[in-house]
């Protein structure tokens, strides 16, 4: 497999928009738009930094992910995302040396994206998103 860069760095918070001051108003960042992804009900906010992006996350429902994530762990860092090259492959070779998977199947990611998650079991704590676009 091969991971071409941190894709971007999903941080949970409670409002978005309330976030996003702090991206564009005050850190200078300028917006490249949000997304609904329905399945994880979630809302992505997108802020381009580089070659890497921050993705601010919202729960669309309160038994979503995100909701969960800051019920327990409060607002921050939820997970880091790296692009790789092919991600049916990678996946399959993660699972060849023993990487628990939460998702052994790619699904649809915000930006039509091809994404995955591994199991933070496996990766020291960190939720690791493989992302391929
Ligand atoms: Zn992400």
């Amino acid at each position: 497999m091969k991971i071409l860069k941190v894709d971007h760095i999903g941080i949970a918070v409670n409002n978005i928009e309330e976030a996003k001051k702090l991206y564009t108003d005050i850190l200078g960042i300028p917006h490249t738009g949000n997304e609904t992804v329905a399945e994880q009900k979630v809302t992505t906010a997108f802020f381009p930094v580089g070659e890497a992006e921050v993705e601010l996350l919202e729960s669309t429902a309160p038994d979503g992910p995100i909701a969960k994530f800051i019920e327990t762990k409060g607002p921050g860092i939820q997970h880091i995302a790296f692009r790789v090259e092919n991600l049916e492959q990678a996946l399959e070779e993660l699972k060849a040396k023993g990487v628990r998977l939460i998702d052994e199947k790619p699904r649809k990611g915000a930006g039509g994206a091809k994404i995955a998650f591994l199991h933070p079991k496996s990766t020291f704590g960190v939720l690791v998103e493989l992302s391929e676009r």
